[in-house]
C-alpha cells in the first residue's frame, strides 16, 4: 500500500469549513470594532494588521480577506526555543518595517497556549507607543496559560491537551498548508 504525508492525520478536529465560516465571523466582528476608529488617527493611518510567521500565515490571508476596513499589514517572524512540541525561550527573527506609535494594531497569531510568546510580543510592541493593540488568534489553549495575557478575538478553544497541526500549525515544519486542524497519530511524534 503507497503511503501518503496525510497518513499520519489521527483526525479532523476543526473543519476547513468550520474555519471559513469562523473567519467570517470575526472579519464582520473586528470590522464592526474597528469601524468606529476610522478617522481617529491625526495622520489618517489606518489599522495595522500584524501577522506572526510562520503559523499565522493562512489565517491571516484569510482574515485581512474578511475584513471590510482600509488596512496595511506586515509581518513579524519569531521563533520559540524548543522541542517539537513544548515551548521554550523567544527571539524575534524578522521586526516590523514601520514605526506603530499612535496607530491602531492588530496582532494576528495561529495559536496562543503558555501565553510566553504573546507575552514577548505584546512587551516588546506596547513600548512603542501604539494608540491600541489588540490580539486576535486562531485557536486559543486557555487552560495551559503560564502567564496572563489579554485574547481579544480567539476563533476556537482547544483542549490543553491537544497537540493540533494544519492551517499553519506544524509539526517539525510539515503540515502547515493542511486546510483543516487535525490530531497526529501517536507513532507519528517523536519524544524530545
Ligand atoms: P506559547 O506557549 O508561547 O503561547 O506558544 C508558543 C508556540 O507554540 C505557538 O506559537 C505555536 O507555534 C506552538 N504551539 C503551541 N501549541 C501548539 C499546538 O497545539 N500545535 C502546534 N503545531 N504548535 C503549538
Amino acid at each position: 500500500m503507497t503511503t501518503v504525508w496525510t497518513d499520519g492525520i489521527e483526525r479532523v478536529v476543526i473543519s476547513a469549513g468550520e474555519i471559513a465560516d469562523r473567519v467570517c465571523q470575526l472579519g464582520r466582528q473586528i470590522s464592526d470594532d474597528y469601524r468606529s476608529r476610522e478617522g481617529k488617527d491625526p495622520r489618517g493611518r489606518s489599522l495595522l494588521v500584524v501577522g506572526i510567521l510562520k503559523g499565522a500565515m493562512p489565517f491571516m490571508a484569510d482574515l485581512v480577506r474578511a475584513l471590510d476596513l482600509p488596512i496595511e499589514y506586515d509581518f513579524m517572524a519569531v521563533s520559540s526555543y524548543g522541542n517539537g512540541t513544548s515551548p521554550g525561550e523567544v527571539r524575534i527573527l524578522k521586526d516590523l518595517d514601520c514605526a506603530i506609535g499612535g496607530r491602531d494594531v492588530l496582532i494576528v497569531e495561529d495559536i496562543v497556549d503558555t501565553g510566553r510568546t504573546l507575552q514577548h510580543l505584546l512587551g516588546g510592541l506596547s513600548a512603542r507607543g501604539p494608540a491600541t493593540l489588540r490580539v486576535c488568534t486562531l485557536l486559543d489553549k486557555p487552560h495551559r496559560r503560564e502567564v496572563e495575557v489579554p485574547v481579544d478575538y480567539a476563533g476556537f478553544v482547544v483542549p490543553e491537551n491537544l497537540f493540533v497541526v494544519g492551517y499553519g500549525l506544524d509539526y517539525a515544519e510539515v503540515y502547515r498548508n493542511l486546510p483543516f486542524v487535525g490530531i497526529l497519530k501517536p507513532g507519528y511524534i517523536r519524544d524530545g
